[in-house]
């Protein structure tokens, strides 16, 4: 009875300025996974509302009501848009735990405030991008400029439901694209009211579209659209794959991936400070319930040290046991749902079958009576061929392995198909810079895990994808260079 009521909730797609329903009457429940309620039952776009929204990005764009207003006047509605974030930033922070388990002061603390400051950084710097006058011929004046694509879409993920949308929505606004968004099905709400604020910012109507759905469906429309010119993603590498298939058989759209990750933190026995670096490794797998592509899910020790870290990590381990979400003193909250947990809870019992030892955690938490918890889980003698050492898990779960030498630990991390990001913890400089120029990732960091700031590019290589997210490098997905050549007569 309580859950008919609640689903009475309708949540509707945000496109050409307006709320509206799915034309096929679709919804999908949202699940708050805390409670195991239904939070809201949202439209889910089909082939009719993605064509819609399309026509409509597209009409925008060519009429210039965005591309074409001055840098200057682009760059006020952003950073109005960035004012707004940080003044919804409880309601914003409430509405990414409440779908996906985060603990909600950590969306408050950190999810919120980056999403504004990604709007307000692409907001500053969308004026300062300067064009080249290349040097052909000396009757001849020839330029190299910037322009946006016209139609951008993206699919993003549950993670970090909004500042994942904003690590492409804002840098593609700024270039002056339209925009369509589909969030992940299981947190939909942030990116829906973004789409309002972006009205109330100033965005012109057609410019920003949201519409939320499945991936099979909405993912998959948007996938196979003849009509967008780039598609940008984070999420899961068979997605990545499909993604790639849509638009070789649709129209060749540009894709952009950013996939998953097994990230090894490598730790020598020269580190200049274990109790940190323990800390960080701990950090590093149970942030954010270890739903992170980033995660350094892979722990690789120096024998002379390992059995330390080990023993550290363990005690670490309970400080990240989750808690309710809405708790402030929580630091991890609950799995996104409860198929992620079961997923979670089968790749742990296969790496016990597959031989490794647990040493702390395994199980599943029930909290106020929800089961969508999993303890902070370490495995040690973890085999280089299993699935613990190989797949991405996406959870709260470390694989530990040692090894005795330099090489063998730049083999080891490099045994990936993966190649996203890796830390390196030395006190010494020379093998710092050895280890990081030798690792086949996007980002290394060194005595410290997770760098991350929107001054510098997030990406990866080999099956974690290509194009990279954040800094000025962002825009280059976002623009393409044109070339006019003026003879001189
Ligand atoms: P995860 O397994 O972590 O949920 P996914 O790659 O499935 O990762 O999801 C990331 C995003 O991709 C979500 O927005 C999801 O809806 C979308 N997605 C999933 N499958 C498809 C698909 N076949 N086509 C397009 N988008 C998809």
């Amino acid at each position: 009875k309580k859950r008919a009521a609640q689903q009475r909730f309708i949540c509707q797609a945000q496109i050409e300025g307006k709320a509206c329903d799915a034309k096929s009457g679709q919804t999908f429940a949202v699940i708050n996974p805390a409670t195991d309620q239904i939070l809201a039952q949202v439209a889910e776009c089909g082939d009719d509302e993605v064509e819609r929204a399309v026509r409509a990005a597209r009409r925008a764009y060519q009429r210039g009501i965005w591309a074409r207003q001055s840098p200057t006047a682009r760059k006020a509605v952003l950073l109005r848009l960035s004012e707004l974030i940080m003044q919804h930033r409880d309601e914003l922070a409430l509405l990414d735990s409440l779908s996906m388990g985060k603990p909600v002061v950590e969306a408050w603390q950190l999810d919120i405030p980056g999403t504004a400051h990604f709007f307000s950084w692409y907001a500053e710097s969308l004026d300062k991008i300067y064009g080249q006058v290349a040097p052909t011929a000396a009757d001849a004046v020839a330029t190299v400029t910037r322009s946006p694509l016209g139609v951008v879409a993206a699919i993003v993920p549950w993670n970090f439901p909004l500042e994942m949308a904003a690590w492409k929505v804002a840098p593609a606004l700024a270039a002056g694209n339209s925009v369509l968004l589909k969030p992940a099905e299981q947190s939909p709400f942030s990116a829906l009211r973004l789409a309002e604020l972006a009205l109330e910012a100033g965005i012109p109507e057609g410019v920003f579209n949201v519409l939320p759905g499945t991936g099979a469906v909405t993912g998959q429309a948007l996938g196979r659209h003849p009509d967008i010119d780039c598609l940008v993603f984070t999420g899961s590498t068979r997605t990545g794959k499909r993604l790639m298939e849509y638009a070789g058989q649709s129209n060749l759209k540009q894709v952009w991936l950013e996939c998953g990750g097994k990230s090894p933190n490598l730790i020598f026995a020269d580190c200049h400070d274990l109790g940190l670096a323990a800390e960080n490794a701990a950090r590093a797998i149970f942030y954010n319930q270890g739903e992170v592509c980033s995660a350094n899910s892979r722990l690789l020790v120096e024998r002379p040290v390992y059995e330390a870290v080990v023993e550290r990590l363990i005690a670490l381990a309970a400080e990240w046991t989750p808690g309710d979400p809405l708790d402030p003193n929580s630091r991890a909250g609950a799995m996104v749902d409860a198929r992620q947990t079961a997923k979670v809870m089968d790749s742990i019992a296969e790496a016990r079958r597959q031989g490794a030892r647990l040493v702390c955690g395994g199980e599943r938490l029930t909290i106020n009576g929800v089961t969508n918890y999993i303890q902070p889980t370490i495995f040690t003698d973890v085999a280089p061929d299993s699935l613990l050492a190989r797949e991405e898990i996406f959870g709260p779960v470390l694989a530990v392995q040692p090894f005795d030498s330099e090489q063998q630990a730049i083999a080891m991390a490099n045994d990936s198909h993966y190649g996203l990001a890796a830390s390196v913890w030395s006190g010494s400089l020379n093998r710092a810079h050895r280890v990081a120029q030798a690792l086949e990732v996007g980002t290394v960091s060194v005595n410290t895990v997770d760098a991350l700031d929107i001054c510098v590019p997030f990406g990866g290589g080999k099956q974690s994808g290509f194009g990279r997210d954040l800094s000025l490098h962002s825009f280059d997905k976002y623009t393409q260079l044109k070339t006019t050549w003026i003879q001189l007569h």
